[in-house]
């Protein structure tokens, strides 16, 4: 039986490799969450039976769904609690809003805090007590926006009972000053997470509550699948209660279980029993499903503690977030061999040569590394490459994982900590998209959040545009590696389904699942400029359209 048609429609089925054509048909019918037919108004409304629901899109744009393919959904709404610290650049502005937050509180309570920015902080060190007075006493745990990096207070880390001589199964680091005392500068998650975990937990409602919103959010930019890079037990339970609550999951999730360098070989054989472990069957497929590891390799270019072929101009980033390299070239192996797709977090150049290299050693007589699903292994972020770096990617078929939209926080004048630390020759290497593409490399587009913003029009914008879309007079970083429309387009949906080793979703063709989205107007003609507020009348999960 059809359960949905859609007529009317304009159609950018995304099914051609490297364009965006629009289609001859303007209708198509779903059965049981998959597309069946395509056609015209006519052919398809022949299929409608008495239970159909029938959609007339009245000249709107259909799209395969977006995929957003790098996320953090669970834990994000778990860390981006308290005070939004979003474009604060002065350290006068931080504090402020450390006291406002402190005159809200009564005794005892905690002033937690995200997205707070390494430019508030230049030229005073990243210091605790820099906002003691704005505290006024208050535990304060704040992190900042790339999730790399925490900075707490005195009392926070004496609730925290922060062992500061604690040496770290990886690079983390309870920094400390020349007296010997903790500074309050928390480098790497394990750092960090060792005082928020003594923290309450903030936000004020049910996790699984603010999970469904924020996924809400970003279907309303288009989205209907996402690749969460953070997946813990917690996530799988946290991601059973959002499909209880009314309309279950808006976006259907790709998880990727997290291995920590210091997890042992028991940890590992645990992972591989949670392979393919899903939710609920819905029409078109589960809504959650286990098929990745994620492991991070490596740092932030900003703070230094990225992986790169060469010292950055500090003398920083010079080597690999695992005190064992070979440990991390055995875990590969191991989940490799249990059937996983790998993702490995490098912004580093030389961390990329390097999980290149390892993948390249799993590589089979059918050609590139790739999971047992027939997914690409990937690496996420890929901040800088050298010509060599993006050559070696090209020819692994390894997907490269990017979000140009990460770019908002670089400086026309070079003077921010990324272009700072990398100097002109690698800068000038940021985020080369245009030239991974050109080279024949494989790549998939998304946001990171919390790191950036959600929404998918703006990722795409960036991805064209390069500078601040709705700015004309912004700075445009490496012009020459911008993407067309149709390339942003196909970054968030075929080549992000590619990136999974799906070929039966991110295009609107018979057999594919129907994850669509419908726009107002459309976003290949449209000024990139204009994008993020192009209207998204709904997106459409198997054939069933998503609540907000
Ligand atoms: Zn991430």
């Amino acid at each position: 039986m059809v359960d949905t048609i859609i007529t009317g429609a304009r159609i950018r089925p995304m099914t051609s490799q490297h364009g965006a054509a629009e289609a001859a048909e303007t209708a198509l019918a779903v059965a049981d969450g998959r597309i069946t037919h395509l056609g015209t108004d006519e052919e398809i409304r022949a299929l409608a039976g008495p239970g159909t629901e029938i959609i007339d899109a009245a000249g709107a744009v259909l799209t395969p769904g977006l995929i957003d393919s790098h996320m953090h959904p669970v834990w994000g709404a778990e860390l981006a609690v308290g005070l939004d610290l979003d474009g604060l650049t002065e350290l006068a502005q931080v504090r402020q809003a450390v006291a406002a937050a402190a005159a809200e509180l009564s005794p005892g309570g905690w002033i937690r805090g995200w997205n707070l920015d390494y430019k508030a902080f230049d030229g005073h060190g990243i210091r605790g007590d820099l906002l003691d007075e704005a505290a006024a006493g208050h535990p304060l745990a704040l992190i900042f926006y790339d999730l790399h990096t925490g900075l707490a207070n005195q009392p926070a880390l004496d609730a925290a009972g922060l062992d500061v001589d604690h040496v770290f199964s990886d690079a983390s680091e309870i920094v400390r000053g020349p007296d010997g005392r903790p500074t309050g500068e928390l480098r790497e998650i394990p750092a960090f997470m060792a005082v928020l975990d003594a923290a309450p937990p903030g936000g004020g409602e049910e996790v699984a509550v603010r999970v469904r919103r924020i996924l809400a959010q970003s279907a309303a930019s288009g989205v209907t699948s996402a690749v969460v890079m953070d997946g813990r037990d917690s996530t799988l339970s946290t991601l059973e209660e959002v499909e209880t609550l009314p309309g279950g999951l808006p976006v259907r999730l790709h998880i990727a279980l997290w291995h920590q360098p210091g997890d042992d070989d028991a940890a590992v054989a645990d992972r591989t029993l949670r392979l393919g472990d899903a939710g609920a069957e819905h029409p078109g497929g589960p809504r959650f499903q286990v098929s990745l590891i994620k492991m991070f390799l490596d740092g932030v270019i900003d703070a230094g503690t990225a992986w790169l072929h060469e010292p950055d101009a500090a003398g920083d980033s010079t080597r690999p977030f695992w005190h064992s390299v070979r440990r991390y070239d055995q875990v590969c192996r191991a989940y490799h061999e249990a059937g996983f797709q790998l993702a490995t977090h490098s912004c580093g150049d030389a961390g990329v040569a390097h999980a290149l290299q390892v993948y390249r050693t799993l590589e089979g007589a059918s050609g590139p590394a790739h999971s047992l699903h027939g997914a690409p292994h990937r690496i996420e972020h890929l901040e800088t490459l050298t010509d060599d770096d993006v050559a070696a990617l090209a020819a692994s078929g390894v997907v490269a994982s990017m979000q140009p939209l990460h770019m908002q926080w670089r400086e026309a004048d070079h003077s921010d900590s990324f272009a700072a630390r990398l100097g002109p020759e690698r800068a000038g290497h940021a985020y080369r998209t245009r030239d991974v593409l050109d080279a024949g490399g494989r790549l998939a587009l998304g946001s990171d959040w919390p790191v950036a913003q959600l929404d998918a029009r703006l990722g795409m914008a960036w991805a064209q545009l390069r500078r601040t879309p709705g700015d004309p007079t912004a700075p445009v970083f490496e012009p020459e590696q911008r993407l067309s429309a149709a390339e942003a387009l196909l970054g968030y949906t075929r080549w992000a389904a590619e990136a999974l080793g799906r070929e039966d979703l991110g295009v609107v063709a018979p057999g594919a699942v129907a994850d669509l989205a419908l726009w107002e107007e459309d976003p290949i003609t449209a000024d990139p400029d204009h994008l993020p507020e192009l209207p998204v009348r709904c997106t459409l999960l198997g054939g069933q359209v998503t609540v907000g």
